[in-house]
């Protein structure tokens, strides 16, 4: 069997585009134009791109855009001062705060600081603890993007799939967990101490991995026909040349998937599209108002 492949870009492209559309709407409704303030403490290049395409994609979809760009000798105070004026802020419907933070700043209270209803990371502990008890969240974005992909791939419906997620870690591996079991699959999450991972990925219809190991999962531990999603973006050198490849061993694992995600064009561009999806997501909430279809 040859995999298809999912295509995230293309699917990260429509959904934006629906997203422009449910902006239009919000506006001429409403006179609602969602706002999205993006926070960046220091100089680290990759968290400099990640910030840009953040918001060059904001403005894309019709939305407003906010940079704010502190120095990294910025204290712990001073972001506070800044996280407290843009939660009182009306036009501020989504906050996202960059990280990693320098030394100086103590990141979880930072995010602890975050209105939740501006939350759109999905990461302050009121929108963890509303995921995990069933109740509307806003959920952290490459979990939701993941899951998205999975239910276009599986025709929707992921319901008494048996889910193998290989990696716990708050920001991916248990968000994803917890959006799988809301969708009625039953859920195994794997990690660093779970004894025969092979064996244990092989009873999976449906597999998410976030490791952040290169090429880890191998095509013989693959159940043939199963949908892969692959989480990891690792950058390793081949042949003399900088490449970027996932947790999964791509060509085998393509070789007996039905379905399966590259790195890159997979998971990685629907991070993005579904922060720009939390903030109309916040707005409506902020205003009482039904969210668009998107
Ligand atoms: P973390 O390092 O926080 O977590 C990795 C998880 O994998 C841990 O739970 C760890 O287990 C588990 N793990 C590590 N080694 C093994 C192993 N040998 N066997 C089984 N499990 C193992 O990573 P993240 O969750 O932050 O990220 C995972 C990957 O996803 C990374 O490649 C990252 O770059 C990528 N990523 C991509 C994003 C995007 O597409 N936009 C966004 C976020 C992440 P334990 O808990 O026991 O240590």
């Amino acid at each position: 069997m040859t995999a298809k492949i999912i295509d995230g870009k293309a699917y990260a492209e429509g959904l934006r585009a629906r997203i422009a559309n449910a902006v239009k709407e919000l506006e001429a409704k409403h006179g609602l134009k969602p706002g999205l303030a993006v926070v960046l403490v220091g100089e680290d290049p990759a968290s400099k791109v990640y910030v840009a395409n953040k918001a060059k994609q904001t403005v894309e979809v019709g939305m407003n855009s906010w940079e704010h760009r502190l120095d990294a000798s910025t204290s712990e105070k001073e972001l506070l001062a800044l996280v407290d004026k843009l939660n009182k802020d009306p036009a501020v419907h989504g906050i996202l705060v960059q990280l990693p933070l320098p030394k100086q700043i103590d990141s979880s209270k930072v995010l602890s600081a975050l209105d939740p209803a501006k939350d759109v990371d999905g990461f302050h502990v009121v929108n963890v603890g509303k995921l995990s008890t069933g109740q509307d969240a806003l959920v952290a974005c490459t979990p939701v993007g993941s899951v998205m992909l999975a239910k276009d791939a599986l025709g929707k419906k992921l319901e008494g799939l048996e889910a193998v997620v290989i990696g716990r870690s708050n920001i991916v591996g248990k968000p994803v967990a917890q959006l799988l079991l809301a969708e009625n699959c039953t859920v195994t999450i794997a990690h660093s101490r779970t004894k025969d991972l092979p064996q244990v990925v092989r009873r999976a219809d449906l597999v998410i991995a976030a490791v952040g190991r290169p090429e880890m999962v191998k095509g013989d531990w693959i159940k043939p026909g199963a949908c892969v999603i692959d989480v990891g973006i690792n950058r390793i050198e081949r042949d003399g040349k900088a490449k970027l490849v996932g947790d999964c061993d791509y060509a085998s694992c393509a070789a007996v998937a039905g379905s399966i995600t590259p790195v890159p064009g997979g998971v990685g561009p629907m991070t993005i599209a579904c922060l720009l999806h939390n903030t109309v997501r916040a707005a409506c909430a902020q205003k009482s108002l039904p969210v668009p279809e998107m």
